[in-house]
């Protein structure tokens, strides 16, 4: 057994028994990260002084009687999340010098716990894209097969699990960016509810979709995570205030009489047949549990994708407005006068595809525009909601695939941007409509991982805990990525 193969729940088991110390399984996973990176490239920062202090912290807080589920439970952040003094790039040329003066509410949840943060992981560039291939610095691999991407946009946190190279990760979810990858890298990861986590700290994409969530190695991880991450934040008005949950009560394998609904929807063209089976195997799984099965319809989404492009798109061109040099962002050496600075530092700062949103966000809300585009957007978004209300008023959870494909090949899909929107297909219209969503393994389809989506009401994630619990455990999924050697 290797330290750095255990679940939160093991380790702390571990920890609180003093068998290990947070020294030792800290130093065990910064050799598994000086192993592996070199072959994933997950990671934008490695902050190992920084964890071994907070180790010692972890260590002293279990010794005086004090440890917490977290305490000296070693996590990566996804490198769109404030830390402070430790740089945040967004694995963009903006921001690559950028180090916040302050914590996110999450990292600083962590903190308290006495987690201890190894490092920051690789992204999309400000998170936008569904393979890691757009961050300005490196290609983040897929630790199940290396000439393959991780998914994105929180690539690096998804494969840094799946490599074991940290317990958990957090990561950001605006249409997909934690479930897909999780998907493709096998591992679970979870988007709560739209106002359930603080945004405060996590650098704004598109703020009326976006939300942190963890990816983790098994569902009990994710309801321990959970419990830490949520909960009101006076810094974001859009966090909500609710009664604290324990999620761990909802780990339970009964779920005889729950109604799952499918929906034909999520198995539309485009949909790989392995992807296709294994989630129907997985569907059974359910009915063997003594679920219902339940046929329902999402009519309108067919129209997710073009909507939340155009929504997320939107938001972005406005909150990206801020890396103008002065406020925030690189300032170009040689301009000649202040609107010069502006273009010539953006021009340098930003990659491609996110001077394609800033162009089609700004398009959508131009006059004249608006109404045809943003407007009309704005309508297909409740026309979505509307019909998982209805949806809802059927069935307790939704059922099927994250992504139509296994992880795809490395460069296949970079040069056609609507290719890779169609990675996001099954997982948007849950952001549009801010309901929570869970990816965990259901299996493997030609050795590569396929995720299953359980997506479900406002504030159900108790509920999503529950399904995927049981699921979990009727379905083992014991396969371990073999591109890194297989060590877990
Ligand atoms: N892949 C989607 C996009 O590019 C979703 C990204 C995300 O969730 N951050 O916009």
């Amino acid at each position: 057994m290797e330290l750095y193969s255990l679940t939160i729940h093991q380790l702390k088991e571990f920890l609180h028994k003093k068998e290990v110390s947070v020294l030792e399984v800290t130093r065990a996973y910064l050799e598994r990260i000086k192993e592996v990176e070199p072959q994933i490239d997950a990671l934008i920062t490695i902050t190992e002084e920084f964890a071994l202090q907070r180790a010692k912290e972890a260590d002293e807080k279990i010794k005086n009687g004090e440890a917490k589920d977290l305490t000296g439970i070693p996590v990566i952040i996804k490198d769109n999340i404030s830390t402070e003094g430790i740089r945040t790039t967004c694995s963009s040329k903006m921001l690559e010098n950028y180090v916040p003066p302050y914590n996110a509410t999450v990292v600083e949840r962590l903190l308290e716990e006495g987690a201890v943060i190894l490092g920051k992981s690789n992204l999309d560039e400000f998170a936008m894209g569904s393979s890691t291939e757009n961050s300005a610095f490196k290609t983040t691999k897929n630790p199940w097969d290396l000439s393959r991407v991780p998914g994105g946009s929180s690539g690096g946190s998804a494969a840094a699990v799946a490599a074991d190279e940290a317990a958990f990760a957090l990561g950001s979810d605006t249409g997909g960016s934690i479930r897909q990858p999780a998907s493709l890298c096998g591992v679970v990861g979870m988007k709560p509810t739209y106002g359930l986590v603080s945004r405060y700290g996590l650098v704004a994409f598109a703020s009326s979709l976006d939300q942190i969530g963890p990816f983790t190695k098994d569902v009990t991880d994710c309801a321990i995570v959970l419990n830490t991450i949520i909960g009101h934040d006076p810094m974001d008005s859009t966090s909500l205030k609710i009664d604290k949950p324990d999620y761990t009560s909802y780990l339970k394998e009964d779920i005889k009489g729950l109604k799952i609904g499918v929906a034909k929807e999520f198995f539309s063209t485009g949909i790989e047949k392995g992807v296709k089976e294994t989630v129907q195997k997985a569907i059974k799984v359910f009915e063997d549990l003594g679920a219902d099965i339940i046929d329902i319809s999402i009519p309108y989404l067919e129209y997710a994708l073009p909507a939340y492009y155009i929504i997320a798109s939107a938001e972005a061109s406005s909150n990206l407005a801020r890396y103008d040099g002065i406020r925030y962002g690189h300032i170009a050496k040689n301009y000649e006068d202040l609107i010069d600075m502006y273009m010539t530092g953006r021009s340098e700062g930003f990659g491609k595809e996110v001077k394609r949103r800033i162009m089609l966000g700004t398009y959508a809300l131009s006059s004249g525009y608006y109404d045809a585009y943003y407007k009309k957007a704005l309508k297909v978004r409740t026309l979505i909601k509307n019909d998982f209300e209805r949806a809802f008023e059927k069935c307790d959870v939704i059922v099927g695939p994250t992504s139509p494909t296994v992880a795809f090949k490395i460069g296949e899909r970079t040069n056609d941007p609507l290719a890779m929107y169609l990675a996001d297909i099954y997982t948007v219209s849950v952001n549009i409509a801010g309901l929570p969503g869970i990816s965990l393994p259901c299996g493997l389809s030609d050795g590569l991982p396929v995720g299953l989506q359980v997506i479900g009401k406002h504030f159900d994630e108790g509920r999503i805990i529950n399904v995927a619990y049981a699921f979990e455990q009727a379905n083992k999924f014991n396969a371990k990525p073999q591109a890194i050697g297989g060590a877990r």
